[in-house]
């Protein structure tokens, strides 16, 4: 079996080097989570190695822009792909980035290392947020003004506990405008 055809939308879920923690629980939840915006979905679990070139020994973090392109090479049967590390990242000019995502694109990735918590709860609900949010930017969204709103810019983890798993009403009806233009590409090409 192969593609799935366009009955729906296979999201990669990629545990990049070490293991995630609680990663089937992360992939249900977001399984149920994101059904709500994207529709039909099935979540893959993939498995990717860093590139360990993209290292800084002096930061002791990862250039997140590297794991994106490590994602590239990954199943291109996917629609979408968010890769998981444990890492820290950064991007030039920034201490460091909860994530990255290619707007408009297929790649997105997502650094636990500041999300961990003690209270499972609350580590899911973080990872949920995260992952939601870099998403928001691969259907094509920007950031967003409502602090509650997923697609609000988090610079500390205070932030990305303060906002809502969900798309404010103008973010939802723009993604929902994008990604039914995304499946109607879709069906045409197949
Ligand atoms: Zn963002
Ligand atoms: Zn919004």
């Amino acid at each position: 079996m192969t593609g799935g055809g366009t009955s729906r939308l296979i999201l990669g879920l990629v545990e990049m080097g070490e293991p995630i923690p609680r990663f089937p629980e992360i992939r249900d939840r977001l399984s149920r989570h994101l059904r709500r915006y994207l529709g039909p979905l099935e979540i893959r679990e993939l498995r990717a190695s860093l590139p360990e070139d993209a290292y800084s020994e002096a930061r002791g973090q990862y250039l997140g822009k590297a794991l994106l392109e490590r994602l590239t090479e990954v199943d291109g049967r996917c629609h979408r792909i968010v890769g998981l590390t444990r890492e820290d990242l950064y991007e030039p000019g920034l201490n460091f980035i909860f994530g990255l995502a290619r707007v408009n694109g297929r790649e997105a990735v997502v650094s636990v290392a500041r999300l961990l918590d003690e209270d499972r709860d609350r580590y899911l609900e973080r990872v949920v947020k995260e992952v939601t949010h870099e998403l928001g930017h691969t259907f094509g969204l920007e950031h967003c003004d409502d602090p509650r709103c997923v697609m609000s810019f988090s610079s500390t983890v205070m932030h990305v506990d303060r906002k809502s798993p969900n798309f404010c009403d103008r973010c939802a009806q723009t993604l929902l405008k994008r990604v039914r233009r995304w499946w109607l590409e879709r069906c045409r090409k197949e």
